[in-house]
């Protein structure tokens, strides 16, 4: 077996030591070389030019929720942009909807609608149906009467650690479920049936191929308010035995789902899953990572845990637990040898998930253990030091920039305009910078992303703390190599270097050589897994130049 060869390629290899060739050569689903195409190469395809880069890994985000949410009615700004279009949009779909059964929508940012949608006006537009509407960073939803009468909580809230059923000022409650509160409707319709989740996996695989995505880390399964099914794993299995899984998948395990493990006490393994099985297990295709807690919220929706308030506001956003009793499960984590992925969002979270693993690796010494903060969204000069200094990793989302940017602005006020979602001051700090999207929060295409990396605006206009932009040649990084070294696979993937899986996307022009303002449109003309082209074609290369 001599493999087959792209010829006549850019490759933007992603390996510092040899970063561009002209040539890749794949065999038996790896890359066995750059450049030297061997004489009895199966298939040699002339790529004319195009661009070739390790598939893109997106290292944050939600493939079954943003599965599920594509049968959902769509309440992102261009589909809904004013309250009333929301309301019109729940009662289209109300209309083919039987009564009592579910009207969910997804997407919606109180932000772009001036507020959320009430639980009256949401029972005038489906009457009779129980009415679901998911805010787009996910840590909160509304519910309307129905629901609100099911739950038990229609004419007064209960009380929700690390959570809340807000009220209007007569105690009323308006709909609005926050955080932990989501739970409540969780145990309405949660666990879905694992085929109508790999059903959800295979349609959201299809999107991915089609943007370049060779590979992505699901930010959360099997517990609490992100996930589906307890048995949340085996739809993952059942879409790969189905053949439909499409992209290569790295599962977060819920925090809430670790427990005791009665191992034995020299093992030193407090918690974890039965059978022991913990980060790392798994294989090329579906593997296990990190465990992933929550520290906090959202900061557009202003539940985040910040050390000062919010702008305008007395408030300050909280914890989704006492800071101790996170801290005990990350330290227990850590112990039991699980790789740490903690969601923090605002400097407060963040202090208390770094004051947790610096005692974790003080008490309990690892060798890179690689802990993540997800998201990172408001670090001060403190936050990044000791980040940095804990080698940890944090996970910050390009995208949101664009499409949430001006509500975090606005939440943060303009003293903490320059700890928002930071990029470059992480790479000088010497941290490794993943690429993700938290999809479906905000569109998950790469190139969307690391267009936003690069540029830096909001939605209408505003620079979003522009000193933290980054090159093109660093958000593709970031977008391969950082997120594989995140999900600890930087020997099996994340650059073009002979021995790696042979995942590659292959686009029409080079972002590194075109306009900032022309990245996000660029053409993904294939997406190659394993060495398959799983998207596009191979045949038809664009003519260079
Ligand atoms: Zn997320």
């Amino acid at each position: 077996m001599t493999g087959w060869a792209l010829v006549n390629a850019n490759v933007l290899t992603m390996d510092p030591a040899r970063p561009r060739a002209s040539a890749v050569i794949i065999d038996d689903g790896r890359i066995t070389a750059l450049d030297d195409v061997p004489a009895g190469a199966s298939r040699v395809v002339d790529l004319r030019g195009a661009t070739v880069l390790p598939g893109f890994h997106d290292a944050h985000n939600h493939m079954t929720g943003f599965g599920m949410s594509l049968g959902e009615v769509d309440l992102r700004a261009d589909a809904a942009g004013t309250l009333d279009e929301l309301y019109a949009a729940i009662e289209r779909r109300a209309r083919a909807t039987a009564p009592g059964e579910w009207v969910v929508g997804s997407g919606y940012d109180q932000n772009k609608l001036g507020g959320h949608p009430h639980r009256d006006a949401l029972d005038r537009a489906a009457p009779g149906r129980r009415v679901w509407l998911r805010h787009t960073s996910g840590h909160m939803c509304v519910v309307n009467g129905v629901v609100l009468a099911d739950l038990g909580v229609d004419a007064a809230a209960t009380e929700i650690p690390g959570g809340r059923v807000a009220t209007d000022a007569g105690g009323r409650p308006t709909g609005l479920l926050e955080e932990r509160a989501q739970l409540l409707v969780g145990s309405l319709v949660y666990p879905y049936p694992l085929a109508e989740l790999a059903d959800a996996i295979a349609q959201a695989a299809a999107v991915y191929l089609s943007e370049g995505i060779t590979s992505c880390t699901e930010a959360g399964i099997g517990g609490g308010w992100v996930a589906h099914s307890p048995a949340e794993l085996a739809a993952y299995q059942l879409a790969r035995d189905q053949g439909r899984l499409g992209v290569r998948v790295e599962l977060m395990t819920a925090g809430e789902v670790l427990h005791p493990l009665g191992a034995h006490a020299g093992d030193d393994r407090p918690v974890g899953l039965d059978l022991g099985i913990t980060s790392g297990f798994g294989d090329d295709w579906v593997r296990l990572g990190a465990t992933k807690i929550f520290a906090d919220g959202s900061l557009v929706g202003r539940t985040a845990a910040m050390n000062e308030p919010y702008a305008g506001s007395d408030q300050a956003g909280y914890l989704q637990a006492e800071a101790a009793d996170l801290q005990a499960l990350i330290i227990a984590a850590h112990r039991s040898g699980w790789q740490v992925a903690t969601h923090a969002i605002g400097d407060r979270a963040i202090d208390v998930v770094l004051d947790a693993y610096e005692q974790a690796l003080t008490q309990y010494p690892r060798r890179d253990p690689r802990h993540r903060i997800e998201h990172f969204a408001v670090a001060g000069p403190r936050q990044l030091a000791r980040a940095a200094a804990l080698g940890v990793i944090a996970v910050p989302q390009g995208r949101f920039a664009s499409e949430l940017g001006d509500g975090m602005l606005a939440a943060v006020g303009p003293d903490r305009h320059g700890w928002l979602y930071r990029q470059r001051s992480l790479l000088e700090a010497g941290m490794v910078l993943p690429g993700s999207s938290d999809r479906p929060v905000v569109a998950g295409a790469p190139l969307l992303g690391i267009a936003d990396m690069v540029n830096r605006r909001t939605s209408s206009g505003a620079p979003f703390n522009p000193d933290e932009a980054i090159t093109a040649e660093q958000a593709l990084r970031a977008w391969t190599w950082g997120s594989a070294y995140a999900s600890r696979q930087e020997h099996a993937k994340g650059s073009v270097t002979p021995g790696k899986l042979a995942d590659l996307v292959v686009l029409a022009e080079d972002p590194t050589a075109v306009g900032p303002e022309r990245i996000a449109g660029l053409e993904v003309l294939a997406t190659i897994v394993g060495g398959e082209l799983r998207f596009g074609t191979l045949d038809q290369g664009p003519l260079s130049g």
